[in-house]
């Protein structure tokens, strides 16, 4: 005899539905997977829960990306063994990149997990919950299990069957995988090669985000900036995009999206340089919700170091796409990410990479220390960079990082700009944090009414993280004119 599935709001003999705890580890793309699947589950009858204790099924979207990620959910699922002795209907999931790669292995580590789902195939869980409960019921002296991983090549739909809830920022994974192979990163083959979903489910997706009270979106991919290459080109006739063979672009994407009332800010995480178009700088230049701020990781200012890295550019080539976007949007502001300490780098590599950084004059700098990661081409090369110097690289490029940071945004001082008013500031009670349209952090004083709003603010100091300013319009007026002597 099977179980009833999940459908109905009822649960065993308590009448109450079941309910679902999901604890998210890593980037904002899990965060967005684990909102989706909340909404599944939701729609099948489920409640979902803060309260880990009071769930039925507890599932960890997991990341494999940096160093200890995949230790800290293994001690996190560890915890409850109790709970799991206690109450043995409970079930516990693994989903993501952790399940993607480690597969089956995670049962040998982790005995109370009943479940193992890959990055692609999430929008399958409740279907396999339902057979998990199935196959416990008519083997009740077991432990059945269930794994699914591999790509589905079917692109998300749009989630527009359910209340949004992920409030005034939205984050919208328009993408899925990446089809390059840079040395050190786990993605392509933790998330599989792009597969970008349709322009139409996107617009369909953002719309609801907006109707349901979202204001800036943020569009998710691992490449971004590559939406659309693997989407077909147009047959004779047919529209053509902005796209590689009238393929349509994330440029198309941006035009779409610039058109939703309601909507006030749009950003994009992340960028690669190889797909950095005329096209997408036009598109930027044009559309004026698009903050002009791009994360577009450089991770090394050395060409040989890149080259070791597979990052598939050089830093000419890399200068030459920034310029494209510089030469439409002179206002653009980069970010980059880099990996200070990748096998082989030299004292000469580091240097070019102070270099690059001083020159590209980035607004936003992410420093990391190489160290291999299980099961990427990089762990096969010699990690012989020793500790103490990816330490003091680490440093150093901080320090020059906060440095060129503090004399760009010293550079707004004196200027008023145009900023989104984002949420009341968490630790000083009467400030407001906001965000220019260059990316930039700001913080001002105002009353919370403001949130959501767009406003002029003069800038007045800064950090090297974020400015501070004045509401233009609450400027005390300036000192009258003195009268012309006689
Ligand atoms: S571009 Fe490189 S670092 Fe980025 S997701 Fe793809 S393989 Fe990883």
């Amino acid at each position: 005899m099977s179980l009833p599935r999940f459908q109905s709001k009822t649960h065993g003999d308590t009448g109450a539905a079941p309910k679902l705890h999901v604890v998210t580890f890593g980037c904002q793309m899990n965060k967005y997977d684990s909102l989706s699947v909340e909404g599944k589950f939701r729609r099948q009858g489920w409640q979902t829960t803060e309260a880990i204790d009071e769930a039925d099924l507890v599932l960890f979207n997991t990341c494999s990306v940096r160093e200890h990620a995949e230790e800290r959910v293994f001690s996190w699922v560890g915890e409850l063994r109790k709970a799991k002795e206690r109450r043995p209907e409970l079930m516990v999931g693994v989903m993501g990149c952790m399940a993607e790669r480690l597969g089956d292995e995670i049962y040998g580590r982790s005995p109370v997990v009943d479940l193992v789902v890959g990055t692609r195939s999430f929008q399958h869980l409740p279907a396999l919950v339902d057979e998990l409960r199935e196959k416990r019921a008519a083997h009740p002296a077991r432990t059945p299990r269930i794994t699914r991983l591999g790509f589905d090549e079917e692109p998300d739909a749009a989630r527009a069957d359910e209340p949004y809830v992920g409030g005034r920022h939205a984050y919208l994974t328009v993408m899925r995988g990446c089809d390059l192979n840079c040395t050190f990163c786990i993605v392509p083959k933790v998330r599989g090669r792009v597969l970008s979903r349709g322009i139409e489910a996107i617009v369909d997706e953002a719309r609801w985000m907006i109707d349901s009270g979202a204001q800036v979106i943020t569009l998710l991919g691992q490449t971004v900036n590559s939406w659309g290459e693997d989407l077909a080109a147009p047959a004779e006739g047919e529209p053509r995009g902005r796209g590689r063979q009238g393929r349509p672009a994330l440029a198309d994407l941006l035009y779409r999206l610039q058109e939703l009332s309601g909507l006030s800010r749009l950003r994009l995480i992340t960028l690669h340089p190889s797909y950095v178009t005329p096209a997408l700088g036009q598109a930027l230049r044009d559309c004026d919700k698009c903050d002009r701020f791009l994360p577009l990781p450089a991770q090394s200012g050395s060409d040989d170091v890149l080259r070791r890295m597979k990052r598939g550019y050089t830093t000419d080539l890399y200068r030459r796409r920034a310029d494209i976007l510089r030469e439409h949007c002179p206002d653009i502001e980069l970010g980059t990410d880099w990996i200070v300490g990748f096998p082989g780098e030299t004292d000469a590599d580091f240097a070019a990479t102070e270099s690059f950084l001083a020159e590209q004059r980035f607004v936003v700098n992410y420093v990391f220390q190489y160290s291999p990661r299980p099961s990427t081409a990089a762990e096969a090369l010699p990690d012989d960079v020793p500790a103490a110097i990816k330490r003091e690289r680490n440093n150093r490029l901080l320090e020059l990082a906060e440095s060129v940071q503090l004399a760009r945004l010293r550079e707004n001082i004196g200027r008023t700009l145009p900023v989104f008013v984002e949420e009341p500031h968490d630790k000083h009670e009467g400030l407001l944090r906001a965000r220019a349209h260059t990316g930039l952090s700001v913080s001002l004083k105002g009353a919370t009414t403001l949130v959501g709003t767009t406003q002029s603010v003069k800038i007045e100091d800064c950090t090297a993280y974020s400015l501070a300013g004045t509401l233009a319009s609450e400027l005390p007026a300036p000192p009258p004119e003195p009268a012309p002597a006689h």
